[in-house]
């Protein structure tokens, strides 16, 4: 028999594509060498340096810059990271199979294996512990040798539903059969262009780079670097990895991502670079992607505790809202109404036309949103009151602000 411990988690975790039939599902567990994981990296990097240095050419060089880039940047952070696995934007199908096809050219895994891998970690570091090999929490050498080179088998696995959409899609299907032939054809294409220093520097060392490369990100992405956010009673904490935001497409914004998991864009703060992002704002022009999710499009999360720029927790719950009523009136925001207890009529006597708002009837809380934070609950309300022009009301929002601050903070305690 088994028996269901997501009564005990956290709300966000019950849509999950993981479940657990015990909750040390993902904590016993022995690390074994894989003969295939190992044998993959260790003979790629080796025909990378041997093959590069015995046909070394500029063009080579160039080649392996040009194709790691558009791989990591189509196929890992767009199609892989952003689309199969969190669905953060929608796009054709041709599209996302072009994309998928160019992750599985990271030489990582088949689409549904890296599904299955990213999920399995994913709910792992939510819990409040889990395996050392799902958190990357032993130290840098014992990590590099476990991700590179071994597999961790638990004793009792969580299940993981993937939906029928992509479980059952005779592409990703063959995909997962025969990823580490699929550089076969390309290995062919670049052998005929340029001979063998093509096929080392544009497959092998692209192939070897990819796969060190995700494991050294994930290595630091779990342990050093700033936080906006702490995920409470999570086994590990994302980090951003300032850095490598250009190298790894802005996938190094892990904090953001632990916080937000199915927001599109990563780097969410001035001065994130997210190259990722980027690519999907191009591509929203000419009308090839649309709906791209942003993280006050996902649902709240009473686990989530928003950070001071010094990486210490926000000194108050009073600071945010307060912050947010003493900014400038410009920067004005919007406050979302989820139309339950007024209708539109009744929102713009009481906030005059001055701020703007919107009746979402699908929200299922009110919220008043600046750029860069997401103030909700009564709270909000105060903050869209305080920006109006008439004084009396002004005034009677910034007084009971303190209440409703109270009100809101017990709210997510309880
Ligand atoms: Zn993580
Ligand atoms: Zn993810």
């Amino acid at each position: 028999m088994t028996t269901e411990v997501n009564v005990e988690l956290p709300e966000s975790l019950r849509s999950h594509r993981m479940r657990a039939t015990a909750s040390e599902s993902v904590l016993q567990g022995t690390v074994h060498w894989s003969a295939v994981q190992s044998l993959w990296f260790t003979g790629m990097s080796a025909a990378a340096i041997a093959g590069g240095v015995a046909w070394f050419s500029w063009g080579a060089l160039l080649l392996f810059a040009g194709s790691t880039g558009i791989v990591l940047l189509f196929g890992h952070s767009l199609g892989s990271h952003r689309k199969l696995i969190h669905d953060s934007f929608q796009c054709p199908l041709w599209l996302e199979y072009v994309l998928v096809y160019l992750g599985v050219q990271v030489g990582l895994a088949g689409p549904l294996g890296l599904l299955r891998q990213h999920e399995l970690r994913d709910y792992a570091q939510r819990l409040p512990d889990c395996h050392p090999y799902l958190r990357h929490g032993r130290g840098f050498w014992v990590d590099a040798w476990w991700q590179l080179h071994c597999e961790l088998r638990l004793v009792n696995p969580p299940h993981i539903r993937i939906e029928e959409r992509i479980a059952s899609d005779r592409f990703y299907q063959f995909l997962e059969r025969t990823w580490m032939w699929q550089h076969l054809p390309v290995a062919l294409l670049f052998y005929l262009w340029g001979g063998w220093g093509f096929v080392a520097c544009g497959v092998c060392a692209r192939v070897a780079a990819g796969v060190f490369g995700h494991w050294l990100i994930g290595y630091f992405a779990h342990n050093h670097g700033e936080m906006h956010h702490e995920v409470r009673d999570a086994a590990v904490q994302g980090h951003n990895v300032r850095w490598t935001s250009l190298l790894t497409m802005g996938e190094c914004w892990h904090n953001n991502h632990h916080a937000f998991p199915g927001s599109a864009r990563l780097g969410i703060q001035r001065g994130e670079w997210d190259p990722g992002w980027w690519l999907l704002l191009a591509l929203r022009r000419f009308g090839l992607v649309w709906s791209l999710r942003l993280p006050e499009d996902l649902p709240f999360r009473s686990e989530l505790v928003r950070r001071n720029e010094h990486g210490q927790h926000r000194k108050s719950p009073w600071a945010d809202v307060f912050q947010a009523i003493l900014r400038p009136v410009e920067l004005r925001g919007e406050l979302v109404w989820p139309g339950r207890y007024l209708g539109a009529a009744g929102l713009l006597c009481l906030l005059g036309p001055d701020t703007p708002s919107r009746l979402d009837r699908g929200a299922s809380r009110m919220a008043f949103k600046l750029p860069d934070r997401t103030i909700l609950g009564l709270p909000a309300l105060c903050v869209a009151a305080s920006r109006r022009d008439i004084l009396p009301v002004r005034v009677a929002a910034i007084l009971l602000a303190p209440i409703a601050v109270l009100f809101e903070h017990s709210r997510r305690h309880r």
